[in-house]
């Protein structure tokens, strides 16, 4: 008899217990167990973000899949997906690699999490900070008291807030990248973008707590980028495996938020432009949804009256929660 571990009975009715040490937690990534190459070749990870951890080529090469749709967020990252296609995808200069490598889908777009530091704002006049965060945190549907609170503690922290930056321009970029990537005769699409109705923005760096006393410095919209990327939790996830009790730092000083939630109608349109986008371009999308089913379903039925001819040719990859 050889000393390996054969799976039995037992475990052969119940793979999921192979599959996930907790129930409520994925499997570590680097210790799973992959399918064979030729399987693995097969598959594509259709929703990873590997510009937000550090990585070596030689992972990149060795990853196995068949593809990868690496997203984009936030105003900081767009640059860095393009180089990751640029650099692991394949196109019209890389023939050779096609059958090798793994293909890279660059994904450009605003994800819902970062949307409250965009502006809607079509003009050329300066932006008023303090009406769009308000317009952004404090609906007109709230209680008087309820509306005041909100004031009072937007008032204490608002200087932490980055000078919000427009829209417009953002898109005119996402287009360019868009079109620039279909030129190299790589794979495109537009994400991750979405709505979420349950995210709240954290108290801004500098902020010791949630009173907000410690007030120091304006942030840039990188680090506020950079402080909101800090909560996801995927990236929660991957400093407890590499290291549980830096990460139990980082939790309790990252997961203070504020009452505030970007307004569904704020995110709506941030998404419906970027959909514009995607429609203009002619490439897929790929889609973030926390609570917020219903106004996706209602979000076609808009396009549809807009883009009769193109919106049957718009496919979502759909990560509904
Ligand atoms: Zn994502």
């Amino acid at each position: 008899m050889c000393g390996q571990d054969h799976p039995t009975a037992e475990t052969n009715s119940r793979p999921h217990r192979q599959l996930f040490q907790k129930e409520d937690e994925p499997p570590d990534w680097r210790t799973i167990a992959l399918p064979a190459p030729a399987v693995l070749k097969l598959l594509t990870d259709s929703h990873c973000h590997p510009t937000d951890l550090p990585f070596s080529t030689a992972q990149v090469k060795n990853v196995g899949l068949g593809g990868l749709a690496a997203m984009a967020t936030r105003v900081h990252d767009q640059q860095l997906v393009e180089s990751f296609g640029e650099t692991y995808g394949s196109g019209k200069d890389k023939v050779d690699d096609e059958d090798e490598n793994t293909q890279v889908v660059a994904c450009f777009g605003y994800h819902p999490w970062f949307s409250h530091l965009l502006s809607l704002d079509t003009s050329k006049d300066p932006l008023d900070k303090q009406q769009h965060y308000e317009s952004i945190f404090i609906p007109s549907s709230l209680s008087p008291s309820k509306k005041d609170e909100y004031h009072q503690i937007l008032s204490r922290i608002i200087h932490l807030f980055p000078e919000p930056v427009r829209l417009g321009p953002l898109l005119v970029d996402m287009g360019q990248r868009i079109r620039r990537t279909l030129g190299r005769g790589q794979k495109v699409m537009v994400g991750e973008i979405g709505l979420d109705r349950s995210f709240r923005i954290p108290y801004p760096p500098n902020s010791t707590d949630s009173e907000g006393t410690a007030h120091t410095t304006t942030t840039t919209v990188e680090d506020a980028e950079n402080a909101i990327a800090a909560t996801a939790p995927e990236k929660e996830l991957a400093e407890k495996q590499d290291n549980p009790a830096a990460a139990a730092k980082t939790k309790t000083k990252t997961k203070t938020l504020t009452p505030f939630t970007t307004s569904t109608a704020h995110q709506l349109r941030v998404l419906e432009l970027q959909f514009q986008v995607a429609l203009d371009c002619g490439v897929n999308v790929s889609l973030h949804s926390v609570k917020a089913q219903g106004k996706l379903l209602v979000l076609p039925l808009f396009l549809h009256r807009t883009h009769i001819p193109l919106i049957c040719r718009l496919p979502m990859n759909l990560g509904v929660r």
